[in-house]
């Protein structure tokens, strides 16, 4: 893996975040409520010339959907809830959650974790983590390719790995990666990473990207073990 950068700087509050997603559902639910609005008033037409009125409001529905989704699926940001949980038992439900989505792309899910390995920090707000670098790498990755989760511990730190062996990220790209409303994909939200780098850094962790076009790409995750400083992220999130 050629590419390597370190998100160190300064990050937006997840509070602040959340206004800028509140904003970006709005657009999509504002076509809609014109579109409703339109058909409402103009009753002369029959059912078919709608069709394309129809498929144009249930596209702004999926896109406000995939936002909210990728920034709620689990967690309610203002009120991290603190527990000790086991690490596997976590990922066990996010995999069951993704995997429809790995079916449907042909991709191998692995799963490695280090038993037994428990964390006391918000697990929704981790699983949310999860759920969207795992989808990431699932969605960057062909039919046949392999998703795989390494965590274990070390030292004071959990380590976790999720690597793909998908079309991975040049330089540029790679550079761009987490910046608000950043996507390549034509459904893309631009928030997972952004969100996801939010929540980490209020569990005092840390995110690292390793990827090379064209090979894959490689997440590493350190969560901190002990517990008074999984504790800030309480007054901090
Ligand atoms: P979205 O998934 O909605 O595009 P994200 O913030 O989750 O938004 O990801 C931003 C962009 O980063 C993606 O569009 C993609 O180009 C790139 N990316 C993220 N993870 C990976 C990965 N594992 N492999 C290749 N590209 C990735
Ligand atoms: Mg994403």
């Amino acid at each position: 893996m050629k590419e390597k950068i370190q998100h160190a700087e300064k990050l937006n509050t997840l509070g602040e975040l959340a206004a800028s997603i509140a904003h970006e559902v709005r657009n999509p639910l504002t076509v809609v409520k014109g579109f409703l609005q339109l058909m409402n008033h103009d009753q002369k037409k029959e059912r078919g010339e709608y069709d394309q009125y129809i498929s144009l409001v249930l596209s702004e529905l999926n896109r406000a959907e995939s936002i909210i989704s990728d920034y709620l699926t689990f967690a309610k940001p203002q009120f991290p809830k603190i527990e000790v949980f086991s690490l596997s038992d976590m990922f066990y439900d996010v995999l069951a959650l993704l995997n429809p989505l790995a079916v449907k792309q042909g991709v191998n899910l692995h799963i490695n974790v280090q038993i037994p390995l428990h964390l006391e920090t918000d697990q929704n707000q981790l699983k949310q983590v999860f759920i969207n670098l795992i989808k990431n790498s699932i969605e960057a990755t062909d039919n046949s390719g392999t998703v795989t989760i390494h965590a274990q511990k070390e030292d004071d730190y959990v380590c976790v790995q999720v690597i793909d062996d998908g079309k991975g990220m040049n330089k540029e790209q790679l550079a761009r990666i987490g910046t608000l409303f950043y996507t390549t994909k034509d459904r893309g939200t631009g928030l997972g990473t952004m969100v996801s780098l939010r929540i980490i850094e209020a569990m005092d962790g840390k995110i690292t990207y390793k990827s090379e076009e064209g090979k894959g790409t490689e997440v590493h995750l350190l969560l901190p073990l002990n517990l008074e400083r999984s504790h800030s992220m309480s007054a901090r999130a």
